[in-house]
């Protein structure tokens, strides 16, 4: 039988295994044991609220997805036990890294000893230098370092442990003038402090405006793309200077040992900008994108399908995403980040769609691309993804336009045939402005392991189905029995992931289960 599906331009016609029809139990082979659902909730044909329904499927017709064969695993994202292990090394790494200058400073003899307080002082703030240096590894999107956590993993990382980067390095100052302030104190006067003191007060100065710009931005209202500029422009100056102040301290440096480590930790930074600034984009510009269509969705939200332009694309796990740069260059920087919300897995060309909320200054101007026009990808990266958390059944929640990676990994399901259960809970403001809600109608029929349940804040008139907020009530009267060992995948708005992820903590879902995509990354 032929399937016509909008899988959102990437995959709108197919032939498949005969599916099950809605309202038709005669399912054929690999789905005999699961009952088709009458009740997805939709108003045209409303569910019953209450009381919660059975399960979708016994534990004996649940049936693990498809691995993927070696040749499909995109790059990005290491397999399951490679991943733990390399994961593991690459922490041993960054600890043995912010180490290495104590070990390096306490093994020096030649040197004379120092009052403690300045030996602590000056030790914390060479570990404060080393996080600093990886800090720029941390956001250079080098895949094999992303690989084991995902690269959102590691941009929160970068954004939590710069405090600590911070501490430390205010550590040394600080422990300095509680040795002696009258020896320390002229040293910030930076008019009759030596080089080295100028170095070091102007390297924290920096540093101080990095946290501060990075924290305040959007109180200063200031452009994301300005803002980015700056962050790497103060980040580079911090480090340079800190090392400049080093040097002129000539006192690690005094040996060759120590020349060499601070020359590698200079080659370090300079190889990490030359990679993501000038070699990684240069081979995105290499592999350019095309922009097939621009379909207007509902939610203000427009979907860009695009399609490899004189090269293979790639493959991708559903749930990931790319960073996206609209016209000729792939060095501008203005690239933003959009979640996959076509599937994985589908025989496509190497056409993937982006589906993208019209709401900021960027976005606005999405609509408005000429399909043929130019773009870049540079993806696919992070590990919001079911195919890195198997389990028995799936729990999606997506507010408003986080419904996008939840809308790959559900299709994704569709292609494979995964017969999980997947209960999806899905808010927005009113029935009319439901991203993709026709598409989920029309996978529901196909896929009877799939429950959507919208909740709306304005519902309209005759609505059965729940409204006002997702809370801990609406989850419980909704979530299959057996949701305990499901995994959760959460992508909304910060206030609502953060309420529901209370929620279903309260409800005893283990937070290793729970896994959430935040938008704003930054
Ligand atoms: C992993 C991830 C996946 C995403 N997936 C989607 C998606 O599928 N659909 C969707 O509509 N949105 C998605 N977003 C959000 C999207 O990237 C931003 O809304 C968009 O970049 C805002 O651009 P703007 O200039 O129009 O908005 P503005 O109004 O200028 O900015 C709004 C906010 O968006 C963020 N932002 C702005 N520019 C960038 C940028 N270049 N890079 C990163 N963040 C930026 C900033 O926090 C900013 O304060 C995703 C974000 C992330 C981090």
């Amino acid at each position: 039988m032929t399937y016509s599906i909008d899988l959102r331009g990437v995959s709108r016609a197919g032939r498949r295994p005969q599916p099950p029809a809605r309202e038709a139990p005669a399912a054929p082979v690999g789905l005999a044991a699961v009952r088709v659902r009458p009740d997805v909730i939709d108003p045209p044909r409303p569910a019953p609220a209450a009381p919660a329904p059975a399960p979708v499927a016994a534990a004996g017709a649940v049936r693990a997805a498809r691995p993927l064969p070696a040749w499909r695993r995109p790059a990005g994202v290491a397999p399951g036990a490679t991943r733990v292990m390399a994961g593991m090394a690459l922490i041993a790494a960054y600890v043995a890294f912010c180490l290495a200058p104590l070990a390096i400073v306490s093994i020096d003899s030649h040197t004379p000893h120092r009052p403690f307080l300045v030996e602590l002082s000056v030790a914390l703030g060479y570990v404060g230098l080393a996080m600093m240096v990886l800090q720029f590894t941390l956001v250079s999107r080098i895949k094999w370092l992303a690989a084991p956590f995902g690269i959102d993993i590691l941009q929160r990382f970068h954004r939590q442990v710069s405090f600590v980067a911070l501490a430390f390095v205010l550590a040394h100052p600080a422990l300095l003038l509680a040795q002696s302030l009258p020896t320390y104190l002229p040293l910030f006067d930076l008019r009759t402090a030596p080089w080295r003191a100028r170095f070091a007060v102007s390297s924290v100065v920096a540093l101080l405006l990095v946290v501060f710009v990075s924290i305040w931005r959007r109180k200063l209202r200031l452009p994301y793309e300005v803002w980015k500029v700056t962050h790497g422009v103060l980040s580079v100056s911090v480090l340079f200077l800190a090392l400049a102040h080093m040097v002129g301290v000539n006192r690690f440096t005094s040996s060759p040992g120590g020349r060499a480590v601070v020359a590698l930790v200079a080659a370090v930074v300079v190889g990490v900008l030359v990679w993501s600034r000038l070699i990684a984009p240069r081979r995105h510009g290499f592999r350019p994108w095309r922009v097939v269509d621009v379909i207007p969705e509902r939610g203000r939200a427009v979907t860009l399908v695009v399609e490899p332009d004189r090269h293979p694309g790639w493959s991708f796990l559903p749930g990931q995403f790319a960073w996206v740069t609209v016209g000729g260059s792939p060095y501008r920087v203005d690239h933003h980040p959009f979640s996959l919300s076509s599937p994985a897995d589908a025989d496509t060309r190497g056409r993937v769609a982006m589906t993208i909320k019209q709401a900021g200054d960027w976005t606005k101007t999405v609509g408005s691309i000429d399909p043929g026009t130019r773009v870049h990808l540079d993806g696919p990266h992070g590990s919001f993804s079911m195919d890195l958390h198997q389990a028995p059944g799936y729990v999606f929640v997506a507010g408003g336009v986080g419904i996008t990676p939840i809308y790959s990994m559900i299709a994704t399901m569709f292609i494979r045939e995964d017969i999980r259960p997947v209960t999806v809970f899905y808010t927005n403001p009113d029935w009319e402005s439901v991203t993709f809600r026709e598409q989920l109608d029309e996978l529901s029929g196909y896929m009877p392991n799939l429950r959507v349940v919208h909740v709306l804040k304005q519902p309209p008139p005759g609505w059965r189905g729940p409204s006002g907020r997702l809370d801990a009530d609406v989850l419980a009267r909704y979530l299959p029995r057996q949701y305990q060992t499901f995994e959760y995948f959460i992508c909304a708005s910060p206030a609502m992931m953060d309420a529901v992820e209370e929620s279903l903590l309260e409800l005893g879902v283990s937070d290793y289960r729970i896994h959430s995509e935040r938008f704003g990354m930054v």
